[in-house]
């Protein structure tokens, strides 16, 4: 399961980053650094978990270029229930901060724990089933969509997951499907739009019912219908769990508990919405830029992107 767990992931980042195009040979040296770099076995298992999520002074550089530090000593802490966003510009070390929780890399310096239990002791195939990663271009593998949805969880019942596609609002889409839950999907499938994916991987968050959730927000806009039901579904799927995104829309990050805005690898602001607002700071700018863009664009403001 973990194979395929690491592969999925993988394959996000891959495609993700594929479909970008621009400088198409670095990213394919990064790619090939996308790979756990540690023993994915062994380590403790925590008896209880609630899920706090601490950074402490964390300093990072991929392993293929020791020279360019990413993260130059992050700290911030997300409790249970709350949600976390990370805000910042281009390559300001978002991403970095996710693949870290994941534990696919290590911290050069300062630690990152779970409960108080730093990351790097834990049993990382257990660690793993604690959280979900709803990504921006959500992958799925050749199969049906209910093994899609049951990707993670061998023991899933059909029940369990109509009940976990009905929350994600991918039900109704899948029944309207000649083959409903047995459409084939994935490599030659049937050919899905970017929302009606997103909800599956969301459905994906319910059935492992993960106490962290993990959501790369999607930079390019869905269709109206797709957009509202996709916000609906990660609203209800973050409820109860510690959230950390990587936040595109200001209408996510207005709801924050706590926005960490990032710059060239360190935090420069940290507050929630109104708090940055009031340090007429870096944070402050996004939001001014983001209002003009909407403005020029006459979308709404509430869906409007933040980057
Ligand atoms: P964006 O908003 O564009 O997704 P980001 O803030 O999420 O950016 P990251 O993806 O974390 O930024 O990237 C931070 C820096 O790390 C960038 O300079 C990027 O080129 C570099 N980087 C990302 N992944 C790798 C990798 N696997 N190997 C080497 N460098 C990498």
């Amino acid at each position: 399961t973990l194979t395929i767990a690491v592969y999925f992931v993988l394959m996000t980042s891959v495609f993700g980053d594929l479909m970008q195009g621009v400088g198409a040979s670095i990213k394919v040296f990064e790619l090939l650094d996308r790979r756990p770099e540690i023993s994915n076995t062994g380590g403790k298992q925590l008896p209880e978990l609630q899920g706090v999520v601490e950074f402490k002074h964390v300093q990072f550089h991929y392993p293929s270029r020791p020279d360019t530090k990413i993260l130059k000593g992050v700290s911030f802490t997300a409790q249970p229930g709350e949600m976390v966003a990370f805000v910042g510009p281009s390559g300001s070390g978002k991403s970095t901060i996710i693949s870290l929780i994941e534990r696919f890399y290590l911290p050069t310096r300062g630690k990152i724990c779970l409960d108080g239990s730093n990351l790097r002791h834990l049993d990382p195939q257990w660690f793993r089933k604690k959280i979900v990663l709803v990504g921006q271009e959500p992958t799925l593998f050749a199969g049906t969509i209910a093994e899609n949805i049951a990707w993670a969880c061998e023991d899933a019942t059909m029940a369990d997951i109509i009940a976990a596609s009905k929350q994600a609002n991918s039900h109704e889409f899948i029944e309207r499907l000649e083959n409903g839950y047995e459409t084939m999907v994935g490599e030659r499938g049937a050919s899905l739009s970017g929302g009606q994916k997103q909800r599956i991987a969301i459905a994906r968050a319910f059935i492992l019912n993960p106490l962290i959730l993990l959501l790369d927000e999607a930079t390019s806009a869905l269709d109206a219908e797709s957009e509202h039901l996709v916000q609906e579904a990660i609203d209800r799927a973050m409820k109860g769990r510690t959230v950390l995104v990587v936040a595109h829309r200001l209408s996510t990050v207005r709801n924050a508990h706590q926005i960490v805005v990032l710059d060239q690898g360190r935090v420069v602001e940290k507050g929630n919405h109104d708090e940055l607002l009031a340090m007429e700071g870096v944070y402050k700018k996004l939001v001014i830029r983001q209002l003009a863009s909407a403005e020029q664009n006459s979308s709404s403001i509430g869906n409007g992107v933040i980057n």
